[in-house]
């Protein structure tokens, strides 16, 4: 496709998003299985039912568009997923992988905000307001997610991660959790 219209790039990116998307859709399920702690694994499932809603609202921008979602598919999600499926697979301390993959998903996060704020800024160009609303609701929550992350990671996993260093002999310790 030619992009001399920033319509066309609109589109363009938002194909991209949806493709994102809808990676995300199917690796979420992995990671919260291979998340060790409670909290994480939650998280991971609450972020798999907000990301169904996010392909429901980039299908409800196309269909408004009467566009079609397909044609693009995102290589950048491609290789975070990719980078979370090492993680999952590598072997160690519980709570290690799981700040790993807190560390994964983040990446995640970090690359959506920055799509959907260069969406969201091109639906407002454009004068698309129902866009801007339903992209500034995923962007939202996208931010939000993040944040937990952050918060899960500094309040349980790696101050685990820390103190099993110290105590690398003592095994009963290792998978263990306090507070
Ligand atoms: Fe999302
Ligand atoms: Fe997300």
């Amino acid at each position: 496709m030619k992009l001399d219209t920033l319509k066309k790039l609109y589109l363009e990116e938002l194909r991209d998003l949806y493709s994102a998307e809808t990676q995300l859709v199917k690796a979420l399920p992995k990671m919260a299985k291979g998340a060790s702690s409670a909290e994480l694994k939650q998280a991971f499932e609450s972020h798999l039912e907000q990301t169904k809603e996010h392909v429901e609202r980039l299908d409800e921008i196309f269909a408004r568009l009467d566009e079609k979602t397909t044609g693009k598919i995102c290589k950048a999600m491609k290789g975070l997923i990719e980078e979370g499926s090492e993680m999952l697979a590598q072997e160690g301390d519980e709570s290690v992988i799981d700040a790993g993959l807190i560390g994964a998903a983040q990446r995640v996060e970090h690359y959506e905000i920055a799509a959907y704020r260069t969406v969201r800024t091109f639906a407002n160009l454009l004068g698309e307001d129902e866009a801007v609303e339903l992209l500034q609701q995923t962007l939202d929550e996208e931010g939000e997610t993040d944040k937990a992350l952050s918060q899960l990671a500094e309040g349980i996993v790696n101050e685990e991660a820390l103190t099993q260093d110290e105590e690398e002999k003592d095994v009963a310790t290792v998978g263990s959790r306090r507070r």
